[in-house]
Order: structure tokens, then sequence, then C-alpha cells
């Protein structure tokens, strides 16, 4: 059998690493040819010293020479910067691109790669947040197929398997309620940043950690659902369960839910996409029942996760709202993780910012779309530009306040 091409982006994240060490399992079935990372490039080097790749991509000309000064490996192609990645998604030789970047800072990459006609195995849900619905006419013209890696929408794709969509009633993601799921309300003003990093149950980078407290993980995870199921925001629903376990489900007519479980282990879902339509006999911790004893389901709480509550609004007014709200969000929990602001200012800031976007949308609209000047300005994302300029909006917003 041919060994499967991989390029992975964001090659040192935890998407990244639990990619690479799939990889290190079954090295007769998957093989490295690109990795990018923006900052670790110590880390970056080990990985092409192990991996092999043809071409790697990293954050600066700075960085790329420190590459070209430390590794002895020929044919290896050092590229760099926004250029460097969208050239690594598009050109380099691979069978899958594993879209692992955090933040709106992976959309170009992703698009570009969908642009090639590359599959992608989807963790960055920044690029459905941002620009779902052109990401997806774009893969339908080009034959790309869109795999998606979050372990909520990895869990509903497995249970759409044999299914009919139009049988679908609704489907349900899961959300851990992240560490204040078990604190009132009233104690919300003492959380520190230290509490806000300690998840329960995954661990993941800082600024998911960050969005899981506040549920604004929930939130985009709701619009990249929308997206990738082609439905409603009124067919998804979120609902708090606190092990983990259960990692989403869909509803169908007839009463059955059918939902995929596992160990919270990110492994699971990349194996799931990197081996599409296959699984491969994977060594990780496996599920026992009996010993979990009991899984537990309950509402969320409104008043505790008013950023849930934000992004479902804003997949509601679609167009380019999402992509103001998480530009605005990447801006404040930046300013949050920085010690700049408390835990409560993360929903306060972000409601004035959606506020003013709905005020301020016809500006807006002047401001951001490139064919303004026609008598029905669009309020949807037509181009990758326009996406980050909403997103950038939303940011410059979000800044403002923070001042
Ligand atoms: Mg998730």
């Amino acid at each position: 059998m041919q060994r499967q091409r991989l390029t992975i982006l964001g090659s040192t994240g935890s998407i990244g690493t639990s990619t690479l060490d799939i990889v290190r399992q079954f090295p007769e079935r998957f093989h490295v040819t690109a990795l990018s990372c923006r900052n670790r490039v110590r880390e970056l080097a080990e990985q092409i010293q192990e991996f092999r790749p043809q071409m790697v991509c990293v954050g600066t000309a700075e960085q790329a020479q420190w590459l070209v000064d430390h590794i002895v490996q020929e044919d290896l192609q050092v590229v760099y910067g926004e250029d460097g990645l969208v050239h690594v998604a598009a050109e380099a030789e691979s069978d899958l691109v594993v879209a692992g970047i955090v933040g709106a800072a992976g959309l170009r990459s992703t698009y570009a790669a969908v642009e090639a006609g590359r599959n992608i195995a989807l963790a960055n849900k920044e690029t459905m947040v941002l620009a779902g619905e052109l990401i997806l006419s774009k893969a339908a013209s080009t034959g790309s197929i869109i795999l998606p890696v979050d372990s909520e929408h990895n869990a509903i794709f497995q249970s759409l398997v044999g299914h009919r969509s139009e049988d679908i009633e609704k489907i349900i993601l899961t959300a851990s309620g992240g560490p204040f799921r078990d604190t009132p309300f009233s104690e919300f003003s003492k959380i520190t940043l230290q509490d806000a990093l300690r998840h329960p149950n995954w661990e993941m980078g800082n600024k998911i950690t960050i969005d899981s407290a506040t549920m604004m993980n929930k939130g985009l995870e709701v619009i990249e659902a929308r997206w990738l199921f082609d439905l409603p925001v009124k067919q998804i629903e979120v609902v708090i369960h606190r092990e983990s376990i259960v990692h989403s489900l869909v509803a169908y007519s007839d009463g059955s839910f059918i939902a995929q479980l596992g160990l919270p282990d990110m492994r699971t879902p990349i194996a799931y996409c990197l081996a599409y339509p296959e699984r491969v006999p994977l060594r990780v911790p496996k599920l026992n029942l009996a010993e979990i004893g009991k899984l537990h389901f309950e509402p969320v709480v409104p008043e505790k996760y008013p950023c849930l509550e934000l992004a479902m609004q804003a997949a509601h007014c679609g167009g380019a709202a999402p992509a103001v709200l998480n530009g605005a969000n990447e801006a404040v929990v930046e300013a949050y993780l920085q010690g700049q602001i408390h835990f409560l200012d993360i929903s306060r800031i972000l409601k004035a910012v959606m506020k003013h976007y709905v005020n301020q949308s016809d500006s807006l609209k002047i401001l951001s779309f490139s064919d303004a000047v026609r008598e029905d300005v669009p309020n949807a994302i037509r181009s990758i530009d326009d996406a980050l300029l909403a997103d950038q909006w939303g940011r410059q917003q979000a800044a403002g306040l923070l001042q």
C-alpha cells in the first residue's frame, strides 16, 4: 500500500503533536511531507530530524535562517510567513492537509489547500466560523473533502455514516462546561487566570482552554457545525456533559439518538480523519464503561456562559457577524491571558463589540466589502479578504474597549 502523504500545519501545537504521535505508531501507513509552526522552531527542528519532511514553514525570515543553519537535510525546502504557509498548504506533495493552526491565522492556508483540491483534516474551527459558506462552495468545486477533527464534529460525522440527512431532527453538541461548571455565578468575580487555565477533562492550548471556560469554544463549534452539516442553528443544541465521554450525538426523526463515545483523547478523532474511511488499531487508553459507571447530562445555565449566547446570536445573524465576534474574542482572550482584564470582562467587552456591530453594521459593510458600491450591499462573506476584514474590525473594536 502507498503511504499516505501528510501536510501538518501547526505541527508543534496540540493537534500537530497528536497527529505526529499517530504517524509514529503507523510509519508503514503515514508519511509526513510538510510541517509548519510559528514560534517553536527548536521543536520543529526535532520533528524535521525525526520525520524528514520535504518542506517546512516557520513564522519569520530569521527563524528560516536559523533552521537552514541548524538542519543538515539537503533537500529540505524552508519557507516562512503567511505566503510560505499558503505555499506549503497548496504546493507540498500531500494526500491530506491537517489544518491544526489555532485562530484566524489558519484561514488563508486552509483556504489555499481547499482551492488546490487537497483533502483536509480540519481542526481550525475558525475557518468555518469566518468563512464557512465560502470554504464549502470552494470545496464543492475543487473536490476537496473536509473531514472534521474537532471531537464534537468528528463524533457527529461518525454518527451520520449510513443515515440520510433528511432524517436528522437535531444534532446535540456536548460541552464539558469547563472549570467553572460547579462554580456559582455569584463567585465568578473571584476567578483567577490560573483557575481558568485548569480544564477538567482536556489538555489543550491556552486560547482554547479559556474559550472552554467561557464556552465561547462551544459557540464557535455551533457555527462550525451549522456549516459542516448544513443545518440551521435552531437544529443544533448544546448540553453539558461533565465526563466528556459522549463526544456528541445526532437525534433522528424516529426517536433514535446515535452517539460516538470514547475517552477524551484527540488522537482518536485525528486518526479517524487520517485513515478515513478505514480505522487503525490505535494505541490509546480505551474506554471502560463499568469503570466510568455514570454519565451526567445537564442544561447550560445561560447567565454563567453569556459568550455561548453571543455566538448563537452571531450564528443566527450570519453574514459577517461570526467573523466579527471571533476577531474580538481572539483580541480579548489574548488580553486576558496577559493579565490585562478580569474573566468577567471577556463577555462584557464582546457584548459591547457585538452591540456596536449591530448598530454600525451599515458602515461596517461599506468599510469591509469590496462591492459595497452596489445597491444590495451584502452582509455576507464573499472572499477571504472580507472574512479577514470583518475579523480585523472585531479586533479593533475590542482593542478600543480594552484601552
Ligand atoms: Mg471541540
